[in-house]
């Protein structure tokens, strides 16, 4: 892995999008200098996504709470976090639309790979 950036771009496009704190303009809403999940933990999300291969979302939020969650200072000794019992972190609500995202920018790479390496796609 080494240009994250289309990953970025995919989650700002797919995730922003449907999260209660974006503005109207595209600009995010979180107020008081409240920095997101998603741009703070932006490469151990990557990470934790590509670390999976499965059908069952729990188990990407099982990577993600073990890869993320777990060195993000809004989580307790205890594993508790305030925002994720609240509903008030993207990363958590939106699970599904993070890992959508990060494979989509991985089935789109490897689709550029094969062809590049002169392989026939399926019919
Ligand atoms: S909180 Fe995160 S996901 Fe929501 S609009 Fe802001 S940057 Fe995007
Ligand atoms: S759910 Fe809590 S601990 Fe996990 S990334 Fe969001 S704010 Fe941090």
């Amino acid at each position: 892995m080494t240009d994250l950036e289309p990953y970025r771009e995919a989650l700002k496009q797919s995730v922003c999008s449907y999260c209660v704190d974006r503005n109207d303009d595209g600009s995010c809403g979180l107020e008081g200098g409240r920095a997101c999940a998603i741009d703070l933990h932006f490469p151990h999300i990557v990470k934790a996504v590509e670390a999976v291969q499965s059908d069952n979302l729990n188990d990407y939020a099982r990577s993600i709470a073990e890869t993320v969650c777990a060195q993000c200072p809004n989580e307790d000794e205890g594993g508790q976090c305030n925002f994720r019992e609240n509903f008030d972190c993207a990363l958590d609500t939106l699970t599904y639309l993070v890992v959508e995202a990060i494979e989509g920018v991985d089935q789109g790479k490897a689709l550029l790979n094969r062809e590049a390496g002169g392989e026939e796609r399926p019919a």
